[in-house]
């Protein structure tokens, strides 16, 4: 039973943490088992090489580490990284913001690009510096390859072209956090060094893994990295890996179970069809916001989000007041606006386990809380928008055709 009752099912359209399926719930009803025991390795190889699968990688090595999203960049940047190092990092939100507190508590020299929320990370800065840096001081590049505060999607693919153009070789490290496994993601094709998400983004689990991807030139380095780190140190990882039991330290039991099933469904579906869902979704959320009348925080078209959609509303309404009466009255929870853009944006999430119908009921609840707080509205409007492109655009379902 929910903490605070409400009846019916709750619309969770937050970006994160998102709906967990039923057959991913069901497979984590069920009591601990010894870790040791050949069951859980067996086990974990197999969501091992499946993962790598999710970050598109056949060469890198992954980590199933116990901790959040947070955990996993810090996991990224001491792994490979030594104090001092002068690192480059994107600006353009409340997550790229928290990962640049993160690298500066962390004694990084982190040179900023900063960009207005909205915009997406600004590359030509990136290259003007890349190409004056003869002497190679830059060790690597941090950049979020989806910004959830702004619903802003970064190209990784250029930022690759830069690097080889320059033939520079920092480190690339991506936080993926709402984009893997929802949004195009290709570790090995775009030359990523680091990937990382958490588990209860995309793919749909409680929270409490950090899956992290490392190529072999993130692992080369490191043997010469620094930074000093214990709980997440890869080489523990590495060791147990070795003699084939994984972990170094008790594993959450069920969150493996419920890892296997959510695998599972993804497989099932089609980790393409999963992407074209989420493109789908995307979609027909920007097409109801226009519908609307409503802005998009995210300010050009090759930046739009398919996992997440800030909506800007006029200053006279406040963004807060929408995502409290959307869940008092409509048992509908929307994403707040954070930091700058506090008060500003409220965000729909649509990534993980979700269909079009639960999308058009979501968009329903806005259009409700939207008249609720002074904005006139024409009901149905944004729903007829998405719906009429989700009649259009749905393909059958692939595991039932
Ligand atoms: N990076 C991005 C893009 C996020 O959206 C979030 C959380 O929403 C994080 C990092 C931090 O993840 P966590 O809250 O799991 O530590």
């Amino acid at each position: 039973m929910d903490y605070v009752y409400g009846p019916g099912r709750n619309h969770l359209f937050v970006p994160g943490p998102v709906n967990i399926p039923e057959p991913v719930i069901r497979a984590m009803n069920r009591n601990n088992e010894d870790y040791r025991s050949p069951a859980i390795p067996a086990l974990t190889k197999t969501l091992l090489e499946d993962v790598k699968k999710i970050f598109k990688t056949t060469s890198g090595t992954p980590f199933l580490i116990p901790t959040t999203g947070t955990g996993a960049w810090e996991s990224a940047l001491t792994n490979t990284l030594s104090p001092g190092d002068k690192i480059i990092s994107f600006l353009i939100g409340q997550f790229s913001l928290l990962w640049i507190d993160q690298q500066q508590r962390l004694n990084f020299d982190v040179d900023v690009i900063e960009s207005d929320w909205g915009q997406g990370a600004n590359l030509d800065v990136l290259e003007s510096k890349l190409a004056a840096d003869r002497n190679h001081t830059i060790k690597a590049i941090c950049i979020v390859h989806n910004e959830t505060a702004t619903g802003v999607t970064n190209n990784l693919s250029t930022v690759r072209k830069l690097l080889d153009e320059y033939h520079h070789p920092a480190l690339f490290l991506v936080d993926g956090v709402s984009s893997i496994c929802a949004l195009d993601f290709r570790m090995d094709e775009w030359g990523i060094d680091v990937a990382l998400t958490g588990s209860q983004k995309a793919l749909s689990l409680p929270t409490g893994i950090g899956l992290v991807c490392a190529s072999p030139k993130a692992l080369e380095a490191t043997k010469t990295a620094k930074s000093v780190r214990v709980f997440f140190d890869w080489n523990d990882y590495l060791k147990f890996y070795k003699l084939g039991t994984y972990w170094p330290y008790t594993p959450s039991i069920q969150l493996l179970y419920g890892f296997r099933a959510a695998l599972d469904l993804i497989f099932e579906e089609g980790l393409d069809n999963v992407i074209a869902r989420h493109t789908r979704l995307g979609k027909a959320t920007r097409l109801a916001v226009e519908a609307w009348g409503l802005k998009n925080c995210t300010q050009k078209e090759e930046w739009f989000s398919d996992t997440v959609t800030a909506v800007v509303i006029p200053p006279n309404i406040d963004s807060s007041e929408i995502v409290r009466r959307a869940w008092k009255r409509y048992n509908l929870s929307l994403g707040l606006g954070l930091n700058k853009v506090a008060g500003k944006v409220f965000r729909i999430g649509h990534l993980g386990n979700l269909n079009e119908l639960q999308l058009l009921g979501c968009l329903s609840g806005v259009e409700m809380v939207l008249k609720d707080v002074g904005y006139p509205v024409k009901l149905g409007s944004g729903v007829a928008a998405a719906a009429a492109f989700l009649q259009n655009n749905t393909p059958l379902i692939p595991s039932r055709i």
